[in-house]
């Protein structure tokens, strides 16, 4: 599979906050599909829409896309920390938003330098995941802090839309926080911090909804 273009979800994370989020348990792959299945429509993105679940333990999501054909890539970490449904749709908004604000297009360079290490190493599995690693380390270090907060915005009113609560990225965002997950020296920086963000998406849902925190 040829893929062009990456993105990385990945947070910046630093110190344990407790909430009344509801308890542990795991969304189903079946589950996730059906919400990009789901986000991809009312997004209007066309072509093939697939799951590709990858093996790591750290809580990622990012897309891949060939021409029209889009790939969600979750791992099982995201899968296992996330409860509801919800909460998966904010994440997978968060990345159809770069997709749909052209950010890709913005960060050219960036990403036809990981292609090209990906045409050149990308044949055997290991050599494969090691360049997709940097792959995307190059893409998500290429997205501006400003386009990740209009990743967020872009993300919770897309769920929003399709008939999501909401609030699933910004609880989303506090669950990884909780787990105490943070980033590895070789990458993220354009996420702003995590509190951050979440006060950015709080202000966000509320003048979307004036709800309250409801999951
Ligand atoms: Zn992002």
């Amino acid at each position: 599979m040829k893929i062009k273009k990456l993105c990385l979800l990945w947070y910046i994370l630093t110190s344990l906050v407790f909430t009344t989020l509801p308890a542990q348990g795991a969304i189903l792959p079946e589950q996730a599909q059906e919400v990009w299945n789901q986000l991809s429509k009312t997004a209007g993105l066309k072509g093939n829409k697939t799951l590709i679940l990858e093996k790591a333990k750290e809580p990622n999501a990012w897309v891949s896309f060939e021409g029209s054909n889009y790939s969600i890539h979750v791992t099982k970490g995201l899968l296992k920390l996330m409860v509801q449904k919800n909460e998966i749709a904010g994440i997978f908004g968060h990345e159809i938003g770069h997709i749909k604000l052209g950010h890709y297009q913005k960060t050219v360079s960036r990403n036809l330098i990981w292609y090209l290490l990906y045409r050149a190493f990308g044949k055997d599995n290991k050599t494969t995941s090691t360049i997709l690693s940097l792959g995307l380390a190059l893409a998500e270090s290429g997205f501006s802090r400003e386009m990740e907060v209009e990743a967020d915005d872009f993300g919770v009113q897309l769920a929003y839309k399709a008939g999501y609560n909401p609030w699933g990225l910004y609880n989303a965002l506090l669950r990884m926080k909780k787990a105490g997950f943070s980033t590895s020296p070789n990458g993220f920086n354009s996420h702003p911090p995590t509190n951050r963000r979440l006060e950015h998406i709080k202000k966000t849902i509320k003048s979307l909804t004036g709800a309250k925190n409801t999951s």
